[in-house]
């Protein structure tokens, strides 16, 4: 579970998260909105300290992450994210980038690491391409490879920001399969995303960044059909 109290982060004078607070409880899936430069992923980043808030409380799973005495990178092997892009290693077959972590960062020995990481790749449907470069994978396979890499960490909490956005759209359906598959096996999740359809199919909760605050937070379908603040109404207007 996840709990942020007045989270705030500025960059020099400005303010771009100016008092975000909310809850995502275990197994939820929360799908975050918002218009382009509304502090989303500036949001995302601070839950895992990618960023360092500059004031406000994160607390995953019972830790405080915003306490200055907490272990920063123990904290962090709890929180998989996952971005638009990919970033995986190119001169690295899928199997070694999917256990790179789990061998340098966790301390898990050869074996074991690819026990757990062909486990992630047949899970996601990419047993076949454990020993293929990243580049023969289409974009489609690269991002459920990246997901791989990151449950096989077996975090407790994943975040998503803009996963599809980088696809070609026949490619957008696999990674939004892979994620509909993973909220439904009870992962608690926080999706930033601008597909509609899946907010509403998968998540719990949606919640409307505007301007470095939250707009408007509530119930899934409640939320997207009858939006109450008029920018959440205009937004969803114009990406629908
Ligand atoms: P998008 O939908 O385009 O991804 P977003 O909602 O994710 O947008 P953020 O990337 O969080 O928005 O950015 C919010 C604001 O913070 C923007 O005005 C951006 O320019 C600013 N910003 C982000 N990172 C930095 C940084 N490292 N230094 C200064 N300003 C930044
Ligand atoms: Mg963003």
């Amino acid at each position: 579970a996840i709990s942020v109290r007045d989270l705030r982060k500025s960059y020099g004078d400005t303010e771009i998260l100016r008092g975000v607070s909310f809850d995502v409880a275990q197994s939820e899936v929360l799908c975050v909105l918002g218009p382009s430069g509304s502090g989303k992923s500036t949001m995302l980043k601070c839950l895992n300290l990618l960023e360092q808030p500059s004031s406000g409380s994160v607390v995953v799973s019972g830790t405080a992450l915003t306490d200055p005495k907490v272990d920063v990178d123990a904290a962090r092997a709890r929180i998989g994210m996952v971005f638009q892009h990919f970033n995986l290693f190119g001169h690295l077959n899928v199997l070694d980038n999917v256990t790179l972590a789990l061998r340098h960062v966790r301390g898990t020995g050869r074996a074991e690491a690819e026990e757990i990481g062909n486990a992630q790749l047949a899970r996601l449907g990419l047993a076949h391409l454990a020993r293929q470069r990243p580049a023969n994978l289409s974009g489609g396979q690269q991002q459920r490879v990246a997901i791989a890499r990151s449950l096989a960490m077996r975090p407790e909490v994943m975040l998503f920001d803009e996963a599809t956005s980088a696809l070609d759209p026949e490619l957008v359906g696999d990674v939004l399969a892979v994620m509909r598959e993973l909220a439904a096996t009870g992962m608690t999740m926080v999706v930033v995303t601008h597909e509609i359809g899946f907010a509403r199919e998968v998540a719990d909760r949606v919640m409307f960044m505007d301007d470095g605050v939250i707009a408007e937070e509530g119930e899934a379908r409640a939320v997207l059909d009858a939006p109450s603040s008029p920018r959440f109404r205009e937004f969803l207007s114009k990406v629908l």
